[in-house]
């Protein structure tokens, strides 16, 4: 049988929440034996997302885990200004180590909530035997940011122009996990102690991982099946400000 596919969300509040979960949450529903975890970045679930949650019929784990106050950045803060995602990433790996410990398969997969998902992107996380990686699109200052696979079949080398130097130098869309790599490794996960574009790096680092083992999927990452997709920040100039940081009903 199919490995189920753990998708882990972390998901903040602003105008279109509800419609970037919306829209992901229509993508999931066409895709069999998937797990949903959803991380909001809250102090509680929201009437909100466990609305979008329920009506999406997806199967579905919804968690909670409060930004750092230090580290939860405002409304006008430009995005790449602290990292995003870091407790509710790491509350999804915590619930899959203590309520998958027993699972012999599976696949684990980061997707935020405002990213463009081909439904293609599944089989190829489906395939993967340790760790995965596949382009991803309109990331890193490029169209396509991607390994570049050499005759023989395996990463020559990385494309990326931003930070290159980094040991991974993909976005946090670009690969999936085995999830029994997951639970061997108990202790990788995310961080504020890392510089600015180095979650991916550290992560993979702390899974054993090297360049060499990742496994190049999506026709030897000749396609792209996932977009960094982001979407508009609606100024609302005629909106009261304080609506900018806190939930108004059912928008
Ligand atoms: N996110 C979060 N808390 C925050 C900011 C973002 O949980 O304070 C979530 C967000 O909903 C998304 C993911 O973390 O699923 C990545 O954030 P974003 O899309 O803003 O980052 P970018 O695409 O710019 O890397
Ligand atoms: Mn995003």
């Amino acid at each position: 049988t199919d490995p189920v596919i753990y998708f882990i969300t972390p998901t903040a509040f602003r105008p279109a929440q509800r419609a970037d979960l919306t829209r992901l949450s229509y993508t999931l529903a066409h895709v069999p034996n998937l797990h949903w975890i959803v991380v909001e970045d809250t102090l509680e679930p929201s009437k909100c997302v466990s609305d979008v949650i329920n009506r999406s019929r997806v199967k579905a784990t919804h968690l909670f885990a409060k930004t750092r106050t230090d580290m939860k950045m405002k409304y006008a803060d430009p995005n790449w200004r602290l990292p995003r995602g870091v407790d509710q990433r790491n509350a999804a790996l915590a619930w899959i180590r203590t309520q998958l410990s027993d699972a012999t398969t599976g696949a684990v997969y980061f997707g935020d909530d405002d990213n463009t998902y081909d439904l293609r992107l599944f089989d190829e996380i489906r395939k993967v035997k340790k760790a995965g990686v596949w382009p991803v699109g309109i990331v890193g200052g490029l169209f396509v940011e991607t390994p570049k696979i050499g005759a023989n079949g395996s990463i020559e080398s990385f494309n990326a122009v931003w930070k290159p130097e980094r040991s991974f130098p993909i976005d946090m869309a670009a690969f999936a996990l085995n999830l029994t790599l997951v639970l061997q490794n108990p202790n990788a996960g995310f961080s504020y102690d890392v510089p600015r574009g180095y979650q991916e790096s550290t992560f993979l680092e702390g899974l054993g991982i090297s360049r060499k083992n990742m496994e190049p999927l999506a026709a030897s990452c000749s396609q792209v099946f996932v977009w960094h997709t982001r979407t508009e920040k609606p100024t609302l100039t005629k909106e009261k400000k304080k609506m900018l940081e806190r939930y108004p009903k059912n928008i």
